[in-house]
């Protein structure tokens, strides 16, 4: 028996996993996968880019939640030694 069941080992499924367990430490979380090895679709094969939310309108949803992501990313990264690097970016403004 389980408490809550998700379907699909990407990132989205792992994240919510995660804060699932944090949150109801008691409950049992399942996640269900199809593939043999967990995030062996677009988790596996992006391009790698902790997006910084500079593209988004200032102050929109999008643009407060890819902050809020860029933050969460870097720390756990941080707390559970996976290398990162945040090497900044150059944008030309072309007219
Ligand atoms: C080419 C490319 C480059 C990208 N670059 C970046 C980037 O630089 N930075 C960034 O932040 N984002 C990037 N993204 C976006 C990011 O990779 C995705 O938004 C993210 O990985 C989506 O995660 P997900 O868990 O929703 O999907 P997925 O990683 O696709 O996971 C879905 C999982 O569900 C499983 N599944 C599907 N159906 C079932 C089923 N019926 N039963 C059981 N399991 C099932 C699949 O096997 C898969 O493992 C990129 C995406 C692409 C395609």
């Amino acid at each position: 028996m389980y408490d809550f069941i998700i379907v699909g080992g990407g990132i989205v499924g792992l994240s919510v996993g995660l804060s699932l367990t944090k949150q109801y430490p008691s409950k049992k979380v399942l996640i269900l996968e199809k593939e043999q090895e967990l995030a062996s679709h677009q988790t596996g094969h992006n391009s790698g880019v902790i997006h910084s939310g500079i593209y988004y309108k200032p102050g929109s949803l999008k643009a407060r939640l890819a902050k809020q992501g860029n933050r969460s990313m870097v720390d756990f990264c941080q707390k559970e030694g996976i290398d990162y690097d945040v090497c900044g970016k150059v944008i030309v403004a072309t007219n």
